[in-house]
């Protein structure tokens, strides 16, 4: 097991180049949020636009335009649900808040045409599961970031967090992808390496921090890193910024729009 920590992390940051323009920093979309889970795409856009990403296109309806407006003017906002049609787009994330249900599951049918790197988590992975679909439809390169009842739904049921690790290197080879299987040490495997985070506490086990770390990888994925150094760079900053969020607030007490607000001084 390779353990994730500064040094490693080191190893492979790239600094930001004095001279780029937005155009050498990436264009994500994501694909999050649903009338009543909002906060979802909130959570998710801003930590994308807040891990350096150049450009950031939202998918949303028509109703919600405003809601997104209002929070993260930053963010490009899109009412086509017509993925082949958002062009320049670099990296697609998806899944945080969108439900399971027929016009989710129209979002991830639209992925089997599609030749763009993919972060699917949450209901992304949760219309995987419950319409059993074939993961060969998926023929672009791409990231899973299930918590361990996500893991398990998609895979088999597991007595113990050893035994899913066990199955997450299986699957990660099978599936050609790297799997990010959170829980209080998430681990990141290609399949043939398992790294281990070093950061993060329990201020982040609530609702809205798996949509945070969404926002996060996809943004690196987007700036070129590649799928496993974006996931790692990202499961280790998202820890962090949690870390120093204990430095004005209690596990207890903590938002995760703080910890993504503390994102900035995860960097320096
Ligand atoms: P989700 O369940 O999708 O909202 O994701 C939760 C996020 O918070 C993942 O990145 C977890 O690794 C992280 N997390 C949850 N509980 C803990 C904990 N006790 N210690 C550290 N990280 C945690
Ligand atoms: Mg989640």
């Amino acid at each position: 097991m390779i353990q994730v920590n500064q040094e490693f992390i080191h190893s492979f940051y790239k600094r930001r180049n004095r001279v780029s323009n937005k155009g050498n920093h990436g264009h994500a979309l994501l694909i999050a949020g649903s009338s009543s889970k909002m906060g979802a795409a909130i959570i998710a856009a801003k930590a994308c636009l807040r891990s350096g990403v150049g450009l950031l296109t939202l998918t949303c309806s028509e109703k919600e335009k405003n809601v997104i407006f209002n929070a993260i003017p930053e963010a490009m906002i899109s009412t086509d649900f017509e993925i082949k049609n958002q062009f320049n787009c670099n990296v697609i994330g998806i899944g945080p808040g969108i439900g399971v249900n027929q016009f989710s599951l129209n979002y991830v049918y639209q992925l089997y045409d599609n030749q763009l790197p993919v972060v699917f988590d949450a209901d992304a992975l949760n219309v995987i599961s419950s319409y059993h679909l074939d993961w060969k439809n998926f023929k672009f390169p791409f990231v899973i970031t299930p918590h361990p009842k996500e893991f398990d739904r998609l895979f088999e049921t597991h007595a113990t967090h050893e035994a899913r690790m066990e199955t997450a290197v299986k699957k990660a080879l099978e599936l050609n992808t790297v799997i990010v299987l959170k829980s209080h040490q998430t681990i990141i495997t290609d399949g043939h390496h398992i790294y281990i985070n070093t950061t993060g506490n329990a201020g982040l086990a609530k609702g809205g921090s798996g949509d945070a770390l969404t926002g996060m990888i996809t943004s690196f994925i987007a700036q070129g890193y590649s799928l496993l150094h974006a996931s790692i760079l990202g499961v280790y900053l998202h820890g962090l910024a949690a870390d120093i969020t204990l430095e004005t607030q209690s596990e207890e007490s903590m938002l995760i729009t703080d910890v993504i607000q503390n994102i900035g001084k995860a960097f320096k």
